[in-house]
């Protein structure tokens, strides 16, 4: 099983590490191929290198489209070396044989994330690479292929312990690695196409992924897990920078990024806390030592243990309050140095920095397997404003009434349908989630909000003058009477019942101004 190296090719797009692993390589004895650029790096450092067109005798041409593809080079990858056939072949045509391939491909990716026009991408798509890598991870009975430059220690280290051999199983492990990096290039090289001709749904969709890391468990501590980036950059999770505290969990991360894709929706600062998916506290404002204090005051109960996201530069004003809760994760764009030494005395808490603020409105896609398949469909970038709104009822919300109508609905669309959001001057004052009847959700939420006021030691549930969101229609008035009755004044909702007009009477009737968004925001 064991595949001691006589002759390598070298052909890679990222040189880094190339020169160490040449001269590893040449220390073994290992005979030097490799094209033009590598070539030249390898030459320059000293090493001794054939050049492919030389071994070859046939030169590059087309600009580098026509390097290795060359029987002499693939013949000498594919070559079975245990049969009598392949052997007889490669002496009739002078085919020596190639143990090791070393490929990195063209940056297609970087290209296309950099902005390139079409033909810059067109012309780095790599087509000799992953022909050798293919054909080199075929062949892993004979032949090691390798094509990240984070594998050559691995290499080396084998090397090393088996006198310039490579091992069966590593042989097998790398021809994987092999095969999903080509498939995750073309794949790449699809989604690039497909975007350019606007075709948001193809007939195959392909995406990749690479591994940002291992997880302990996943959503119960029987589940293995492990988190994945995309290609796309979207400031967030995957990019976030950890500044301190304990391993990021599966539910840690999924609950992260509800809650800052929450805060996202909001222009003037906002805070958001998070418990299974669901905000238990939402706030706007001028000031986040402030906001917190209101988002908190809705359900500080659940708020223990929750995750918070901030759309602003972390302050140490919030942070000391922070300090003061025992919390999983706090993520914002930024992170005030101050603010970072006071939560540093929360040791085991994660602390999450962006960079910068994802685009609440930006055209993406979401992704959801079921058993034999998976739904895509878009990101809901849908966001209500004012001009969007029809007053439906005879009284026309207050000023004061629209910008908190506006409020709930945008957090409404962050909460697992039934979604029944009550908010009062910028703040949520309680919040009915993931019921099966809408009726059901605005009792929950009308219930906490009575709740929680009556916990603080207020005399008036906090419904009393708030206003109420719902994700989808009211099919019946039962659910709106039930928020009038809690002591909401205004109500925004998508309107399109049947039974639209009984649920506006009644709204009239309680004296609700009513505004329909002709947006629905289900969320499961
Ligand atoms: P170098 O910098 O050594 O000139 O080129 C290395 C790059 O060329 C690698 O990324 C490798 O995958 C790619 N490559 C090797 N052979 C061919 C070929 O025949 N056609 C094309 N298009 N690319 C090749």
């Amino acid at each position: 099983d064991e595949i001691r190296i006589t002759r390598a090719l070298l052909s890679v797009s990222d040189k880094a590490g190339l020169v160490e692993l040449g001269r590893f390589l040449a220390g073994h004895g290992v005979a030097l191929l490799s094209t033009g650029g590598s070539a030249k790096a390898l030459a320059e450092a000293g090493l001794t290198v054939t050049e492919v067109a030389a071994h070859t005798g046939f030169p590059e041409i087309m600009d580098g489209r026509v390097k290795t593809l060359h029987p002499k080079i693939h013949g000498g990858i594919l070559a079975r070396r245990d049969l009598a056939e392949h052997r007889d072949a490669m002496a009739a045509h002078d085919i020596a044989p190639i143990d090791l391939v070393v490929i990195n491909l063209y940056p297609f990716e970087a290209t296309v994330a950099k902005g390139a026009g079409y033909e810059d991408c067109v012309e780095n798509i790599d087509i000799g690479g992953p022909a050798m890598i293919r054909a080199a991870a075929k062949n892993h009975d004979f032949v090691a292929v390798v094509t990240d430059p984070a594998d050559y220690e691995a290499l080396m280290a084998e090397m090393k312990a088996k006198g310039g051999a490579t091992s069966l199983g590593l042989r097998r492990r790398l021809a994987a690695l092999a095969y999903a990096r080509t498939a995750s290039y073309d794949a790449a090289i699809a989604r690039w196409m497909q975007g350019e001709q606007q075709d948001r749904f193809p007939r195959r969709f392909v995406l990749a992924g690479e591994r940002q890391q291992m997880l302990r468990y996943g959503e119960n501590p029987h589940q293995e897990a492990a988190f994945y980036a995309t290609a796309e950059k979207r400031p967030g999770v995957a990019t976030a920078r950890q500044l301190q505290g304990k391993e990021l969990s599966y539910n840690n991360l999924n609950d992260t990024d509800a809650a800052f894709e929450l805060v996202a929706e909001f222009d003037q600062p906002a805070i958001a806390i998070i418990k299974h998916a669901n905000p238990c506290g939402v706030a706007v404002g001028k000031d986040l030592a402030e906001i917190w204090e209101r988002a908190l005051a809705c359900d500080p109960v659940s708020a223990f243990g929750g995750i918070v996201a901030v759309n602003r530069k972390l302050d140490a004003a919030l942070a000391e309050k922070l300090t003061k809760l025992f919390l999983e994760v706090v993520i914002a764009p930024e992170i005030d140095e101050k603010a970072a030494a006071l939560l540093g005395a929360k040791g085991n808490l994660r602390l999450l920095e962006t960079g910068a603020m994802p685009d609440a409105a930006a055209a993406g896609l979401t992704l959801k397997l079921l058993s034999g398949g998976f739904l895509l469909q878009d990101r809901d970038n849908g966001r209500v404003t004012a001009g969007d709104l029809r007053t439906v009822t005879k009284r026309k919300p207050t000023a004061r009434e629209l910008e908190d109508l506006l409020f709930a609905f945008r957090v409404a669309k962050h909460v697992k349908s039934n979604a029944i959001v009550y908010a009062r001057n910028g703040a949520t004052v309680g919040i009915g989630a993931g019921q099966m009847s809408r009726v059901d959700s605005s009792r929950i939420a009308a219930w906490k909000a009575r709740e929680m006021a009556e916990a603080a030691g207020e005399k008036e549930s906090r419904a009393k003058g708030s206003v109420v969101a719902s994700d989808a229609f009211f099919p019946f008035a039962d659910g709106l009477l039930a928020a009038a009755e809690a002591g909401a004044t205004a109500v925004i909702q998508p309107g399109g019942s049947m039974r639209d007009e009984d649920v506006i009477k009644a709204a009239d009737e309680a004296g609700l101004a009513m505004v329909f968004t002709g947006m629905r925001h289900f969320r499961h």
